[in-house]
């Protein structure tokens, strides 16, 4: 057990609630939607940025920091912004992509958004087998503030002492909050909004792939039957809704 200082970032979509309905065919779909789109973020986080786990619809992503926190902090909100461009080209290809499907999930994906929470601070870091486990007040905090009163769908959301080391982010507008949680002392909270909706990075060249989405379910029914999930953190769906029958059910329905 070691105590580090990091920053802590997580990457939330909005709009999965609103976005799950009862039929399976719906859920089955929403799952794979959430799940490329959160891998279109993580697969372009660099080093010293790490994916430490998948929560539902957002991942939650750490780096340690050396002593100098200023440059570190100045990465990370660059990488944290190439995360939008990077969210909307996938959500705009995959809306290409299951045009064919009329499914309450396929058809809303223009609606989902990013959004980002970033803080520094100590950690505790333990490692269980191959897997970090991160654990502290900071860590809890940066959770927490997935629930503020923001009225936005897409934002950068610091902490204050983050965004004193990171600085502003050029053309986003910046408005500050306080956020209250149970008894603990108010957080300061700088939030930053993107000049308008965050455009895709190019799509001119892109043809729509339509087997991506029918693939990419084959795939995951293999995982799901066979192999480790990779969306183990999909707990809150229950089972047989995303396990292997309702794909099953799904391709002979
Ligand atoms: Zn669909």
């Amino acid at each position: 057990m070691q105590l580090k200082h990091a920053a802590l970032v997580i990457v939330d979509i909005s709009g999965y609630t609103q976005f799950l309905r009862q039929r399976s065919v719906t859920l089955l779909h929403a799952e794979e939607i959430i799940t490329q789109l959160l891998e279109s973020v993580i697969d372009i986080a660099e080093y010293p940025l790490v994916l430490n786990k998948l929560e539902g619809d957002a991942a939650f992503l750490y780096a340690i920091l050396d002593d100098n926190h200023e440059k570190a902090a100045k990465d990370i909100l660059k990488q944290t912004l190439a995360f939008f461009p990077a969210f909307r080209r996938t959500a705009t290809e995959l809306s290409h992509d299951t045009s064919y499907c009329s499914c309450n999930a396929c058809t809303q994906i223009d609606r989902l958004k990013l959004k980002a929470f970033i803080h520094h601070g100590e950690v505790v870091l333990k490692k269980i087998r191959q897997f970090e486990e991160l654990a502290g007040e900071n860590v809890i905090l940066i959770h927490r503030l997935l629930k503020n009163s923001v009225d936005a769908d897409e934002y950068i959301l610091m902490t204050k002492s983050f965004s004193a080391l990171a600085g502003e982010v050029p053309s986003f507008s910046k408005k500050s909050y306080r956020e209250k949680y149970d008894n603990a002392d108010p957080v300061q909270i700088d939030v930053f909004f993107p000049p308008a909706p965050i455009p895709p990075l190019e799509l001119h060249t892109y043809k729509a792939k339509k087997p991506r989405m029918f693939m990419a379910q084959i795939k995951r029914l293999f995982s799901h039957a066979f192999g480790k999930s990779k969306n183990q953190n999909f707990k809150h769906i229950e089972n047989e809704k995303i396990g292997f029958f309702a794909y099953i059910k799904e391709m002979v329905g």
